[in-house]
């Protein structure tokens, strides 16, 4: 879970593009720059925006985990 010291940086968005079922691939290209975190395992990533998600193997998944899925929850305004 990512963490914040002052919560007056952070603004509530009720947005679709923070939705697990927006999540992104391995490979797909970010819209928003952001953190994003793998909806089977929980890791976190920084990403700017337009770059592309990390490739499949980024990092290993346990037969529970299910696929690697990239949900936003922090997004950069700009
Ligand atoms: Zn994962």
């Amino acid at each position: 879970m990512a963490y914040y010291k002052d919560i007056n940086f952070l603004d509530f968005n009720t947005g679709s593009a923070f939705d697990a079922v927006n999540a992104l691939s391995p490979g797909d290209r970010a819209e928003y720059a952001g953190i994003y975190r793998c909806t089977g395992c929980g890791h976190e990533i920084a990403i700017a925006k337009g770059h592309i998600m990390p490739p499949q193997n980024h990092h290993s998944h346990g037969l529970l985990n299910g696929p690697i899925l990239w949900q936003l929850i922090v997004a950069a305004k700009h």
